[in-house]
């Protein structure tokens, strides 16, 4: 007999009463083998939909000979898959970590200490209005939101808050000693869906080489393929000195890489950050086998899959005020509602859809990159449907 409770968990998430036991491509099956999109990916994670055989395969395979020994070692298969993450990305060498949170804390710390070697005695990294960039004491007090930040301080020193997507909001900061790096995200994610100007991070790029600052981004859920190319900042045509990723490097076992070039390459030394299992012979296989996985063919397709989308979307919204903007960038797609619409969560759910609200009243839409033609059309119909008669609903109130 299968008994289930939370009373053992702390209770720090919301859950829907929902427990999915297998999941295939998009789709995932709760207990009673009722079937459901999901277009959020796990949180934008299984970027190759759910157990993709590849990935699965090589996980098992690896479990059966070797997980873990530390990185008092050598590890091939952590060797490998920095060289095959620095050839995607033009970046010099990789730390691994095991989540976002610390592959942002690796860079947070890179910043302190290239700012330390310059004599900087407060090295102070400038930040976004909408950003997230996790949970951990220093990633918390990265991150613009007020409602996680609420309780925990004294947060960490060392940030100063612009508004996203404003050059100028940065450059007005050129005379500040203190500074020695921007941290970024390329779109924001859980601030809504938030697509900075075409020349945005060309234009960071610029304004750090001028200032001797660290253009370090935050691609945990831009990467992977998720905005059209392997990373976004390839699409900006830039390399930033850090790029974090995690979530999709995985497709869902946990690991995360912070890496360097540039002016952040040879800052880090033995000694200077660490961590038991980061890199371990597991993940970095199963990585290795994402990223093998997650090829040209799948992330070409992006782009369109994404346009389409909005274009369907923006058809069916075309006659709702209520539905204000659309922001799409990639597969990474946020409907804008004129209110909060957070129950749309649990509307979905029960009609076989998986969706997020973010920042209040925003859909956001995170499929996975392999999400096919059928799926897509499902998705625009069941979404359309939902959010029309949300809005009758609303209307009659
Ligand atoms: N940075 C960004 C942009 C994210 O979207 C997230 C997770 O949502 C994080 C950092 C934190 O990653 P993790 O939850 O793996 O610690």
């Amino acid at each position: 007999v299968r008994v289930m409770s939370q009373q053992f968990l702390i209770p720090t998430y919301a859950r829907q009463p929902v427990a999915f036991v297998r999941g295939e491509g998009v789709w995932l099956y709760d207990e009673n083998d009722h079937k459901y999109m999901d277009a959020i990916s796990g949180i934008g994670v299984c970027n190759l939909g759910h157990c993709h055989p590849a990935v699965t395969r090589t996980l098992a395979e690896q479990a059966g000979q070797l997980m873990h020994t530390s990185n008092l070692y050598r590890i091939p298969a952590q060797e490998s898959l920095a060289q095959r993450l620095c050839e995607l990305s033009g970046m010099e060498n990789v730390f691994f970590s095991n989540s976002g949170a610390e592959a942002n804390e690796a860079a947070i710390k890179i910043a302190r200490l290239y700012g330390s070697r310059k004599q900087i005695a407060r090295p102070t990294v400038i930040v976004m209005e909408g950003s997230f960039h996790g949970r951990t004491m220093a990633t918390l007090s990265a991150t613009a939101n007020a409602k996680v930040q609420e309780g925990f301080a004294p947060l960490l020193d060392g940030f100063i808050r612009v508004p996203f997507n404003d050059l100028a909001a940065v450059e007005a900061l050129a005379d500040n000693h203190d500074i020695v790096a921007v941290l970024v995200e390329p779109v924001q994610g859980e601030g809504g869906i938030h697509i900075p100007a075409n020349d945005y991070l060309a234009g960071l790029r610029t304004l750090c080489d001028r200032q001797d600052w660290l253009l370090m981004l935050d691609e945990i859920q831009s990467g992977n393929g998720r905005t059209g190319d392997y990373f976004a900042c390839l699409g900006a045509g830039i390399t930033p000195d850090v790029l974090t990723t995690a979530k999709g490097l995985g497709n869902g076992f946990p690991i995360g890489a912070c890496l360097v070039a540039g002016k952040a390459e040879g800052v880090f030394g033995p000694g200077n950050h660490g961590s038991t299992y980061g890199g371990n012979p597991l993940g970095c296989a199963t990585a290795l086998a994402v990223v093998n996985t997650l090829t040209d063919d799948i992330i070409d397709g992006v782009a369109d899959k994404g346009r389409w989308l909005k274009d369907a979307f923006l058809q069916a919204f075309s006659d709702l005020p209520m539905v204000t903007e659309i922001r799409q960038k990639g597969l990474m797609l946020g409907i804008q509602l004129d209110r909060p619409c957070t129950e749309l969560v649990n509307r979905a759910r029960d009609a076989g859809l998986l969706i997020n609200v973010t920042a209040g009243s925003v859909v956001r839409l995170l499929p996975p990159l392999v999400i096919s033609q059928a799926e897509m059309q499902q998705l625009v119909d069941t979404l359309s449907t939902l959010i029309h008669r949300f809005a009758d609903e609303q209307e009659v109130a």
